[in-house]
């Protein structure tokens, strides 16, 4: 909403987001929570009364599409301290959700939480009491009974429970619903290499999901997983692994792959997975291209994708305030895998934006979006590395990161006044009890 407090910047380089050559010497130009205008400098016949940031890159806010902020790793002795009760849980998310935000990303989604505690998360952060990434939320993810992330999700072992499950979980406020479709590596008694729901149970559940006007997002390391949840309708496929059931084997399925194209289905990639062996993490190829070069990693397994028409954005999958990794993790790909810093930046910004349903107001710096804009130190196209430490990082228009360090939120100065104002009140009642 334009509010007449403007904020001009005027930056060295921008990369808007939208995977397009970077430009020199733009302005942008805040008014409120949005941007106003995004010009060449020149144009824009702005005088004084403007940020200097032509020694620096400009952004979009980055997306982390699938974070679990309100999970921690169990070698963390902070953990240990947090993961006891629900109070624990939210505080370990808003400390994740900080790390997330100081480094450049202003929009996560966390994909699975205890009880869905990272929902009360978003809430607090929305609210103006914490600062933080606006939290977009599915709730505890669902899985089948001793399945894939069963200690911290809700369970449904058929269909009758996967309707309760979805259902459940979008009154209680989930903007996204998510399905653990097969086994994952964290849950070693889950079989990652097969589908944990047959055919008819993912269908009920993803038709009711898109009934409620949410999302699907499908955890899914293996061929007959990602093949139901295809054939379902999912519309976000996490991890896409393409695991033959037999161990040391990886087969894509080319009919999948059709189907995903005309369907517009969307992957999700974790970065850390992303630009691993595949050889060293789960076996050979055997099947995805007879003939071509065997993939080395998953990103190039996934390529052909992508090149198909298939969205593939890059996500953190972290737990906790590993979350706050994910820019330096970004900063590390090689221009070997991904030519350049404008493709780079747009796996974080326009592509998960669109597949997540947010691109009317999110993912590129455009008028009319929301100002969300990370300042980085120095020219991305020359040094990726400046990706990993933003300088300053703007959400909605209100400068939430300066210095690398996070300020206090405006909001926060709302909350401190509504304290003086009953300070007042207090004051004058003990007067009159004088
Ligand atoms: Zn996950």
């Amino acid at each position: 909403m334009a509010s007449g407090v403007m904020t001009i910047l005027r930056c060295g380089v921008l990369v808007d987001g939208s995977g397009v050559p970077a430009s020199e010497d733009m302005g942008v130009v805040i008014d409120g929570d949005e941007i106003a205008a995004v010009a060449p400098w020149n144009e824009l016949g702005i005088r004084g009364g403007y940020r200097d940031l032509r020694r620096c890159s400009v952004v979009p806010g980055l997306i982390d599409g699938h974070t679990h902020i309100c999970l921690g790793s169990p070698s963390s002795p902070s953990w240990a301290a947090a993961a006891g009760d629900p109070i624990g849980l939210v505080t370990w998310g808003l400390a994740s959700s900080c790390a997330s935000l100081l480094s450049g990303v202003t929009t996560v989604v966390d994909a699975g939480s205890r009880d869905g505690l990272a929902l009360r998360v978003g809430t607090l952060i929305k609210s103006g009491i914490a600062v933080g990434p606006r939290v977009l939320a599915a709730g505890p993810a669902i899985t089948t009974t001793g399945g894939h992330g069963a200690s911290f999700g809700v369970r449904a072992d058929n269909v009758d429970e996967l309707l309760k499950a979805v259902r459940a979980n979008v009154s209680g406020g989930a903007d996204y619903v998510k399905i653990m479709v097969t086994g994952g590596a964290i849950t070693p008694q889950s079989n990652r290499r097969r589908s944990q729901y047959r055919q008819d149970e993912l269908d009920a559940a993803i038709a009711d999901a898109h009934r409620l006007n949410r999302k699907v997002i499908g955890h899914a390391n293996c061929t007959e997983g990602i093949t139901r949840a295809v054939q379902a309708g999912i519309d976000i496929v996490a991890h896409c692994n393409w695991l033959g059931e037999h161990p040391g084997t990886v087969e894509m399925d080319p009919h999948t792959v059709e189907l995903m194209a005309a369907q517009g289905t969307w992957i999700d990639l974790n970065i850390q997975g992303a630009f691993r062996d595949i050889e060293e993490a789960d076996g050979r190829v055997v099947s995805a291209h007879p003939g071509e070069p065997t993939p080395r990693t998953r990103w190039e397994l996934l390529r052909p994708l992508a090149e198909r028409g298939i969205g593939i954005y890059l996500t953190s999958d972290g737990f906790g305030p590993s979350v706050g990794s994910f820019t330096g993790q970004l900063s590390a790909v090689e221009s070997r895998d991904v030519p350049s810093p404008e493709g780079l930046i747009s796996h974080v910004t326009s592509i998960p934006a669109k597949a997540l349903g947010l691109a009317e107001r999110l993912g590129s710096l455009q008028a009319g979006k929301l100002a969300d804009l990370v300042v980085l130190d120095g020219d991305l196209r020359a040094d990726r590395g400046c990706l990993a430490k933003p300088l300053s990082v703007f959400r909605s228009g209100i400068e939430v990161v300066s210095n690398g360090l996070l300020r206090r939120p405006p909001l926060l100065s709302r909350a401190s006044a509504e304290m003086d104002a009953q300070e007042d009140l207090l004051a004058r009642v003990f007067r009159e009890l004088d």
